[in-house]
């Protein structure tokens, strides 16, 4: 469904109505961060939701991908200004090592598994898990290519250790 929904007072997540990840809003004092940028099906619906929080796409400084599957990189081209931000081992050498974003407050965590390149955000007490970790327990497929029923279980157990409180997957019911 498409929705905005506040998660904290400078977190919010933009859902959709065709189908596509999530995406996260993290606005910090002198940057907008976005998580992810859905399906190119939501492309219009994320431009509406930004304009809705008074953000054109332009405002947005750093796009973080939490893997290189097509319902999270779909808006990407939406954002002129914005540098990307993702694992090596997704994205090769088209984007920013996400292991070189800095920015104190957010700590990257690899978590293969889903993808060879999949990451997690811990920010403060929010986790956001991108295809690795869903609510109620429930984990992203490891049946594609590039997936390791292996080294998701690591993953898992690497995120056990994390104390965060609000989980931000990317895909929700
Ligand atoms: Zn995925």
């Amino acid at each position: 469904m498409a929705m905005i929904t506040k998660i904290k007072s400078n977190v919010w997540r933009f859902s959709f109505s065709s189908f596509g990840s999530y995406v996260y809003l993290i606005k910090l004092k002198d940057k907008n961060i976005l998580i992810d940028t859905g399906s190119p099906e939501n492309i219009v619906e994320l431009e509406n939701d930004l304009k809705k929080l008074n953000l054109s796409a332009e405002d947005i400084n750093i796009v973080i991908l939490t893997h290189n599957h097509w319902d999270h990189i779909g808006g990407i081209t939406l954002f002129l200004n914005a540098e990307f931000y993702a694992s090596k081992k997704d994205f090769g050498e088209n984007l920013k090592d996400i292991h070189k974003l800095n920015i104190p407050e957010f700590k990257i965590i690899d978590t293969p598994g889903h993808s060879k390149g999949g990451i997690c955000i811990l920010y403060n007490d929010i986790l956001f898990s991108g295809d690795t970790l869903f609510n109620r327990g429930t984990i992203g497929r490891t049946d594609l290519p590039g997936s390791s029923e292996k080294e998701m279980k690591e993953s898992l157990e690497k995120l056990s250790k994390i104390k965060y409180k609000i989980l931000c997957p990317g895909h929700g019911n």
